[in-house]
């Protein structure tokens, strides 16, 4: 990093106190010049949901940012099953190479990860209780931010990590909009002991499929168990009451979408205590052309600029390396943002744009596979929806190593 003494004070707003704000302001408070305020809308800052993937892209940022050794628990998920949830039939597995200077990938609590980073934010830094409502671009005195409670403060950058529903990002990209993917999620942690006689393979992390819907298993450390179930609808019928995120849901209404899945799955989901349940609504969004607005005044990271809602299961990781890319592109050009936010968008951007490519490639081999069969069977079907031939190499995802990709632009200046 390049230390200097000539930069010049940055007074930061970073919107949103989740993996994405926290990541952010432990690396702004590594440079020098640069005063943090992290704004966040929840009275409590609480993680809803219930596990997180730390892979090994993941560990090398939490590396960087010093958190590392403070996220301690989890359960290695050295080996991956797609199963097969009506027959039973192991479609696919996936045993990674272990490599002992790596961190082990890990399922673990959403919770573990949030205070792990929360451990490493100065104290002081969180502002909680403050909604921001709206912002306004004043030129060269920054941008005013007016929050919920009538307060309003100027910052020089705003780093919206407000998550998908992003008013940073609504407000300075307008007419960006969200659609419901057709996807409902419902989640939650239920202790390991009272399901592992089921079936000795809900010890090991995997999908069981059907043709429109999976359930996802796997244990997440500390005598804990992740159930993670999705159902999908048409979106075009059902778009008009999806709205929640992390609200409780009826253990009977989950329970009905799986009533074709084998005995022990069902047993598993009437096991979950009455309450515990929560649903959640993906939905998603186009790419943007830029990540940075207002005259790089404003930047995005996070679920904030890529609402790919999940899709591969390691959008903390790249909310974090953003936060990290952030500041050291902020250090490299002595806080001057009309350089630093052009580069956060010359390294970022491309990576999120060939996420949305690797999806919609996807989708249509999907589609094109589907089309090949005539009267396709359930077993067909749930074959389909796993891409066995393969797929690409996702290491550039779950390997990414983003101190690595950042030497690589400095090695080319
Ligand atoms: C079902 C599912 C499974 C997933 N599994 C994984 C996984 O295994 N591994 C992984 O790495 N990622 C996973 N993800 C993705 C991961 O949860 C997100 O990518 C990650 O939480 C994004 O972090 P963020 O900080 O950008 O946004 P968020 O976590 O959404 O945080 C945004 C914060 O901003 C606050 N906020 C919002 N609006 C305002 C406002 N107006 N004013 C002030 N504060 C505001 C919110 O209260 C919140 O605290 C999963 C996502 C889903 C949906």
């Amino acid at each position: 990093m390049t230390v200097n003494s000539a930069a010049r004070h940055l007074r930061v707003a970073i919107i949103g106190g989740g993996p994405g704000g926290l990541a952010t302001a432990i690396a702004l408070t590594k440079i020098p010049h640069v005063s943090v305020t992290i704004y966040e809308q929840a009275a409590v800052l609480r993680e809803v949901g219930a596990g997180i993937s730390i892979g090994t892209n993941s560990w090398n940022v939490l590396q960087l940012l010093g958190v590392a050794d403070t996220l301690t628990s989890g359960h290695p998920t050295w080996a991956i099953i797609n199963m097969n949830a009506r027959s039973g039939e192991e479609i696919d597995r996936r045993e990674k190479v272990r490599d002992e200077t790596q961190r082990a990938p890990v399922r673990t609590q959403r919770t573990k990860l949030q205070s792990a980073l929360l451990a490493h934010v100065e104290p002081g830094l969180i502002q909680l209780s403050k909604k921001l409502e709206r912002m306004l671009d004043k030129g060269r005195e920054g941008v005013e931010l007016h929050f919920e409670d009538g307060t309003t403060v100027t910052a020089d950058l705003v780093v919206g990590a407000d998550g998908i529903r992003s008013v940073v990002r609504d407000t300075a990209w307008p007419g960006y909009e969200l659609s419901f993917t057709g996807t409902t999620i419902w989640r939650t942690l239920i202790p390991w002991d009272d399901v592992k006689e089921l079936d000795p393979r809900f010890g090991t992390t995997g999908w069981w499929h059907g043709t429109s819907s999976y359930v996802y298993f796997s244990p997440v450390g500390e005598g804990l168990w992740e159930i993670a179930s999705r159902s999908w609808q048409d979106p075009a019928l059902q778009s008009a009451d999806k709205k929640s995120w992390g609200v409780p849901v009826e253990n009977a209404f989950v329970e009905s979408h799986f009533k074709d899945f084998l005995p022990q799955i069902q047993e598993a989901l009437s096991r979950v205590p009455q309450g515990h349940w929560r649903e959640f609504a993906a939905f998603a969004g186009p790419e943007l052309a830029q990540l940075t607005a207002w005259d790089s005044k404003v930047v995005l990271v996070g679920d904030a600029s890529h609402a790919l809602s999940g899709a591969f299961g390691s959008g903390a990781g790249f909310a974090m390396e953003d936060g990290w890319i952030l500041a050291q592109a902020l250090a490299y050009w002595k806080n001057d943002i009309s350089k630093a936010l052009p580069l956060f968008d010359t390294i970022r951007l491309p990576y999120y744009s060939r996420m949305y490519a690797h999806l919609a490639a996807e989708a249509n081999k999907r589609a094109a596979k589907l089309k090949a069969l005539a009267n396709p069977t359930y077993d067909e079907l749930v074959r389909n929806r796993i891409i066995t031939d393969g797929g690409e190499d996702m290491s550039w995802i779950y390997k990414n190593d983003i101190g690595a990709v950042w030497k690589d632009w400095v090695d080319t200046q």
